[in-house]
């Protein structure tokens, strides 16, 4: 079994999950909208897992509409909360280090007319609230800030954005990108002061295939998808009702001890890993799972396959850029030979502190390796 330290590309599925998805695929297949007793147990048991996962996010269960990844919740957002403000303006702020599923429908809007302001991170990833603040207009209809950041782990001023918009009095919905936050650091919808909230499942040991948007009670927003009117009509589309069980589970498997393990298998990482010779952290993150090194001069593509080879998982940092220097690193104004040679540790409960240990020998052996070849 490899040692599998990437987990904020994606976590493998509890137990608990897995086996709820299995019972919701066989025993309780039914569709929730058939009126018949099997498809009415159905309905109930996804009434039940919407109440867990509520209750997990700390909002009302009305406040949430399952549909399939957070990418989907990502670009709703941003679609409904500009329809949403089109009256009253046609300027949107977000941040140079949201992920592509935030940037890319901004970046689309832009091209259709929109202002966007991108707020620049510090050397360290973190985000100013000055600039927000100077940042925020009358025509402002949209704010998306996300809370933790996929590939340094930081934490933005999510609250503080929600009363500064308020204090400005612009007419901004803002919108946060929890994708990474979820059950990792402690925060509800309504202490954040967020309109619309993002979640996804497969980074909490649930399945690929399923997220949930949280939408404030009180806002309307047009719908996602037409069809039957499941969602209460926002989002149509017969539910999954396996990966909705199975993220009930997940959340129900999380503990609040899991944050600590985290935090600790961590620290104990970033300790050991600060012994090998030449290695930079980059970002030693805010969240307790996620961490960003370097080794400067080795290519992080390089380091990715060796560590593959020892049977160690980590990324070159977010597993959506295949290659290229991801815009989060860059945004730090890192010097080249750093961002090249960049990578992401991530952790999960299930990891232990002999997987620090494995990292931080297979690290300092390759630089070994490399130096013995010069
Ligand atoms: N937002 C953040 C911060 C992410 O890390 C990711 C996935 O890596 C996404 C959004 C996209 O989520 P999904 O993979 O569920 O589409």
């Amino acid at each position: 079994m490899p040692i599998y330290l990437d987990s904020a590309a994606t976590t493998r599925v509890c137990q608990e999950a897995a086996q709820a998805a299995y019972e919701a695929m066989t025993e309780g297949f039914g569709n929730p909208s058939s009126g018949y007793a099997v498809g009415q147990q159905a309905a109930a048991r996804m009434k039940a897992c919407r109440e867990t996962v509520a209750d997990s996010l700390g909002c009302l269960p009305e406040e949430l509409t399952f549909l399939s990844c957070g990418t989907e919740g990502d670009n709703w957002a941003i679609r409904a909360a500009v329809e949403y403000g089109k009256r009253r303006g046609k300027h949107i702020i977000t941040t140079a280090i949201e992920h592509a599923a935030v940037l890319e429908p901004i970046k689309a809007l832009e091209r259709q007319g929109y202002e966007v302001t991108y707020l620049k991170p510090d050397r360290k990833g973190h985000i100013s609230l000055d600039e927000l603040t100077a940042a925020l207009r009358p025509d402002t209809v949209l704010v998306s800030m996300m809370l933790v950041n996929n590939e340094l782990g930081t934490i933005l001023p999510v609250a503080q954005a929600a009363q500064a918009i308020r204090d400005s009095g612009a007419p901004a919905l803002l919108h946060c990108d929890a994708v990474q936050g979820f059950l990792k650091v402690p925060f509800t919808p309504g202490e954040l002061g967020v309109d619309l909230l993002t979640i996804s499942g497969h980074k909490v040991r649930a399945p690929k295939g399923i997220g949930a948007q949280y939408i404030r009670k009180g806002l309307e927003l047009k719908p996602l998808l037409l069809g039957g009117g499941q969602e209460r009509g926002l989002r149509s589309g017969t539910e999954p009702t396996a990966q909705i069980a199975a993220l009930a589970a997940a959340c129900a498997a999380w503990r609040a001890e899991d944050r600590e393990k985290l935090a600790h298998t961590k620290a104990y990482t970033l300790d050991r890993l600060r012994r090998v010779p030449g290695l930079e952290v980059v970002s030693s993150g805010d969240a307790p799972h996620i961490c960003a090194i370097a080794l400067p001069g080795y290519p992080s593509e390089m380091l990715v396959r060796d560590l593959s080879d020892r049977g160690i998982c980590v990324s070159s940092g977010s597993a959506c850029h295949k290659g290229k220097p991801s815009h989060v690193f860059a945004a730090l104004g890192l010097p080249k030979r750093t961002l090249m040679g960049v990578l992401r540790v991530s952790f999960s409960p299930e990891n232990r502190q002999e997987d620090g240990d494995a990292l931080a020998e297979c690290l300092t052996e390759i630089t070994k390796n490399r130096i013995a070849m010069r």
